[in-house]
């Protein structure tokens, strides 16, 4: 099915690294505090890479204050498809950009696999976020049995091609505020990496079925993140991989020390100690 997602060819000639940590459901305000100092200051010298924090919800507009003329940016973890309404405990577009944010995961594998979310809710939530102006980070992964049987392309090409092309998803939609990442099930809080070549695999694939899609020069310019037990000490041979344009980081995105050292990996700088 036709797509009218919008080209904008103002970045298409590179893809500037993208270090993203999810926080899940994680720190205090005070904890927070403390992270995103240490992050800021041993992210200092580090240029050439767009660095983003999704904190839980309640913490983003006292981390939009504490991320005030810095080049963090800011992200949220999900978000509900509606405007308003009637939705005990969910949050909207809008109210995330009131909240600072930037940016907003969708189709975490928790929210898919713990919380249920299909496909099809998916492409509600992605329409209704770039409708409200944010950037998405739309995550894609198998499963251990997927894999094992051979399925990890099919399920992929599923996951985008039922939230991303399937559907219309209208003028609001803009390449440049996309971002895939590759989320192995298997390897998310795990401990257990996807190889360097198991990755670039993957994605090497997710841009060729892109670029099927809506063609060669949109495929270039979308960023596909790598995300599944990301640490500092495997991030750099994963972000070496051509089609590898960044991480989706967890766990070690808890720990300042950690986080600065996987995005000096993606800028080449050692980090400020
Ligand atoms: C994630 O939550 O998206 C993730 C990749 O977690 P971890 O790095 O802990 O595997």
């Amino acid at each position: 099915m036709a797509s009218r997602l919008t080209i904008r060819m103002d970045n298409a000639m590179s893809r500037t690294p993208f270090i993203a940590g999810n926080w899940k459901m994680h720190k205090t305000l005070r904890e927070a505090r403390e992270l995103v100092e240490g992050i800021k200051a041993k992210t200092a010298d580090v240029s050439g890479v767009d660095i983003l924090l999704c904190p839980p919800v309640y913490l983003l507009f006292p981390m939009s204050k504490a991320l005030d003329g810095t080049r963090i940016m800011l992200g949220a973890q999900n978000v509900h498809e509606e405007a308003k309404g009637a939705f005990t405990g969910e949050i909207s577009a809008g109210m995330l950009v009131d909240a600072g944010c930037q940016y907003v995961i969708i189709g975490h594998s928790e929210r898919r696999h713990v919380f249920g979310e299909t496909n099809d809710r998916l492409n509600k939530k992605v329409r209704a976020a770039m409708a409200a102006g944010l950037n998405v980070i739309y995550c894609v992964g198998e499963t251990l049995d997927e894999r094992e049987a051979g399925r990890t392309q099919a399920v992929v090409d599923a996951q985008i091609d039922e939230v991303l092309v399937d559907k219309d998803l209208g003028p609001d939609v803009d390449a440049a505020k996309l971002t895939i990442a590759y989320e192995p099930v298997w390897a998310i809080g795990t401990g257990k990496t996807a190889t360097p070549e198991q990755a670039q695999e993957v994605h090497a694939a997710i841009r060729a079925r892109l670029g099927s899609i809506y063609g060669a020069g949109v495929a270039a310019e979308l960023r596909i993140q790598y995300g599944g037990s990301v640490k500092p000490g495997n991030a750099a041979g994963l972000l070496a991989q051509p089609d590898i344009d960044g991480a989706l980081v967890g766990g070690a995105c808890l720990v300042a020390d950690d986080f600065a050292a996987i995005i000096s990996a993606a800028s080449g700088v050692v980090p400020t100690t």
